[in-house]
This record gives structure tokens, sequence and C-alpha cells, in this order.
């Protein structure tokens, strides 16, 4: 067995043994094995070991990808990284599950797009739990709002909300921002939620996670990136 397929084999049987913890049927939480800065070749070894959902944070990355892997008909792309509005033509194009709307301009931007090309496209709003100054995500406060302008958009349809909480060191710090999500979700009346990543995904399941996005813990550590360097 190569080590890839060895991690993602652990990081399912982590994601089994949070849902049995608590009380949760496995198959209600999907894996999005972030490929970022990963090449196509570890995509596709993942892909070959069953993973299908793959997660990417930079548009000119997720293009060039999705042309390398074109053979594999059952791959699905979600976006997960700060959209500007000139790339959302090209997200639409390819289709992907969008998890980080987070204003109402990408949102028009979105479904203009996703009408053009013909397509219905999921989508999430990615929520600034924390209120962390310089990240990306809806206000809370701006939330109803966006909920609103997204659900009247005909060619988005809202799956629920995505967050990245505050940077810690402990997975146990997550959790108050998790709970925090899961009740702006249920607020809402929303029932996707996208939240945790290698170093917090169980406290995120415990916490109603039903997409987590796991990077690091799948693909192994990422060679230093733009949004890394100082
Ligand atoms: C990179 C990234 C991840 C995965 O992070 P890991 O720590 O490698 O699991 C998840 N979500 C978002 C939005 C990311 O940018």
């Amino acid at each position: 067995m190569t080590p890839l397929r060895e991690r993602l084999m652990a990081v399912r049987a982590r994601i089994a043994d949070a849902c049995a913890r608590s009380g949760r049927d496995p198959s209600s939480v999907m894996l999005v094995a972030v490929s970022k800065v990963h090449p196509a070749a570890a995509i596709r070894e993942a892909y070959a070991a069953g993973q299908r959902a793959f997660g990417e944070n930079y548009v000119q990355e997720l293009i060039h990808k999705s042309a390398q892997l074109r053979d594999c008909p059952e791959l699905q792309w979600h976006y997960i990284g700060h959209l500007q509005r000139n790339k959302a033509k090209f997200v639409a194009r390819v289709g992907a599950f969008v998890e980080t709307v987070d204003s109402e301009r990408v949102a028009v931007e979105l479904d203009k797009h996703a009408a053009r090309e013909g397509r219905h496209l999921p989508v999430m709003i990615q929520v600034n739990v924390a209120g962390e100054q310089r990240k990306s995500g809806c206000d809370v406060r701006e939330l109803s709002r966006l909920v609103d302008h997204v659900r009247s958009c005909e060619h988005l349809s809202l799956r629920g909300l995505m967050t990245i909480p505050p940077l810690e060191d402990e997975a146990e710090a997550s959790r108050p921002y998790f709970a925090r999500l899961r009740e702006l979700a249920s607020r809402h009346e929303l029932t996707g939620l996208s939240m945790g990543m290698s170093s917090d995904f169980e406290v995120a399941i415990e916490e109603g996670a039903t997409i987590v996005r796991v990077g690091a813990a799948i693909f192994g550590p990422r060679p230093a990136t733009r949004d890394q360097s100082p």
C-alpha cells in the first residue's frame, strides 16, 4: 500500500471513530481532500483509492488540474479559497461546489456565470465566526442578508455554512467556533456545515460537521506557499 493510500485510510478510520463517539452515521460526513499545491498525480492516487471530492484554493491551479484530470469522471471539485469576482467565471465553468461565498457581489457574479454555463452551482457561505480582522468570510451580523440574497439566486443552491476558526495549537480551542457555526446554520434552516481541517476535524464532527476539509493528514506537509509566506 502506498503511503498516501495509508494516510487516506487512517483519516477515514478517524472520521468513523469520531462519528461512532458522537452517535452519527459515517455517511453523513463528506471528506474533502484538500489537494492545493500537490500535483495531479497525487490526486489521481487518492482517486484510485476511492476519494472523489478534492479541495483547491487557487483558481489557476484548479483550472490546470481540472484539465489534467478530465479522465476522472466522478471527481468533484470544491473551491475553498478566497473568491474574487473576476475569477467566478472559471469556477462556474469547472462546476465546482463553492464553499467560500462571502459577499453579494461574488454571489451575483457566480450566479451570472452559472446561468451562462447552464449549471446550478452548490454553494456555501463562508462565515468569519470569530470576527477576525483581515480574514475572509461574511461578518456574522451580515449573514441573514447574505443568506436571503444567495437564496434568491436562481442558479445557486445554498447548501450551508463554512468556517475556518482562528489558528490555535489545541483542537479543543476550535470547538466553540464550530458550535457557533452550527447555531447560525440552524437559525437559517441550513443543514450543511463545512468545518474542521487536519488539526481539528474530529472535534468538528462531534459538533456536527457534514464536510471536513483535510489536506496535510492525507497528502503530507505542504511546501511553503503564497499564503504562508510573510
Ligand atoms: C488548506 C486548507 C485546508 C486544509 O488544511 P490542512 O491543515 O492541510 O488539513 C482546509 N480548508 C481550507 C480553507 C484551507 O485553505
